[in-house]
């Protein structure tokens, strides 16, 4: 076996096993910060700091708002509330130029298609998420938001907080569930909460770090996930009954357009039939 055929079997057998996928934010879904940077949003809650500067030089140089938001935690928790008020500010803002991740969109749809639900766990904010989630037609398609909402950076991924909240908020097994981030907190936070992961390497030298960590699985695109998700079907009666609806009400044009799909849509009948039976539909 190779290891690509090793690497596509991981992901299968996570798929197979995953009705709930919970998606990071700042990553997986969109590139938050493409427009406004996360160093000049770090520079700004820095300055909040007034007689508590000067501080590590670490946290002084730091690109990262949440570096600076846990530190400010240190100082007081008027401090860190004052930041976290702020850097939710900031992320607002940055949402409105955020960039969408390559292929999220059809994540979501081939999860829908398979009667799989998407929810989204992030330690940005939560009405950042939102807001984000509206302008790009995600809200209705996306069940579930746990984020950050508090400014207590002890709750944040690599924490498992977020993730449980999440899971106990779909009434859902951590076993039936499987975080997507891009990193090595959100594979740390996924494994303390029980739940399968999978690394979304979309940089060098990510891979290495997720496999470290012990990533279920771990994908370079999420053209990559859509295909597989399209394969693995998580709930078969669903299924067979959007093809009957396909096959005998819809209309003819609503099944070509379907038919086009760009990925090849593989169906596993289970034990209903007494037997196996594979349906393949080929633009
Ligand atoms: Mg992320």
């Amino acid at each position: 076996m190779t290891s690509a055929t090793s690497a596509a079997n991981d992901l299968d057998a996570i798929l197979a096993r995953t009705r709930h996928l919970l998606l990071d934010f700042d990553g997986p879904i969109c590139s938050v910060f493409a427009g406004l940077p996360a160093a000049t949003i770090a520079d700004r809650l820095r300055k909040l700091f007034g007689d508590h500067a000067p501080m590590p030089d670490d946290i002084a140089h730091s690109p990262d708002p949440l570096e600076v938001f846990a530190y400010a935690a240190t100082v007081s928790t008027d401090l860190a509330a004052r930041v976290e008020a702020e850097m939710t500010d900031l992320e607002v803002t940055a949402v409105a130029t955020a960039a969408p991740t390559p292929y999220v969109h059809e994540v979501v749809t081939a999860c829908q298609n398979s009667g799989r639900s998407v929810a989204v766990v992030s330690n940005n904010s939560a009405r950042a998420v939102h807001s984000y989630l509206t302008r790009h037609g995600l809200d209705d398609r996306i069940g579930l938001v746990v984020a950050r909402t508090d400014h207590d950076p002890a709750l944040l991924k690599p924490s498992p907080h977020l993730i449980t909240r999440a899971v106990d908020a779909l009434e859902a097994e951590p076993g039936e569930c499987t975080l997507v981030g891009d990193s090595v907190t959100d594979i740390q936070g996924a494994r303390l909460a029980s739940v399968q992961s999978i690394g979304y390497a979309n940089k060098p030298g990510k891979r290495e770090r997720f496999t470290a960590a012990g990533a279920g699985a771990i994908v370079n695109s999420l053209a990559d996930l859509a295909l597989r998700l399209r394969a693995r079907v998580a709930n078969p009666e669903l299924l067979n009954y959007m093809l009957s609806l396909y096959r005998f009400k819809a209309p003819m044009a609503s099944l070509c357009d379907w038919a086009r799909s760009p990925l090849l849509f593989v169906y596993t009948q289970g034990p209903m039939l007494g037997m196996r039976r594979t349906i393949s539909i080929l633009p």
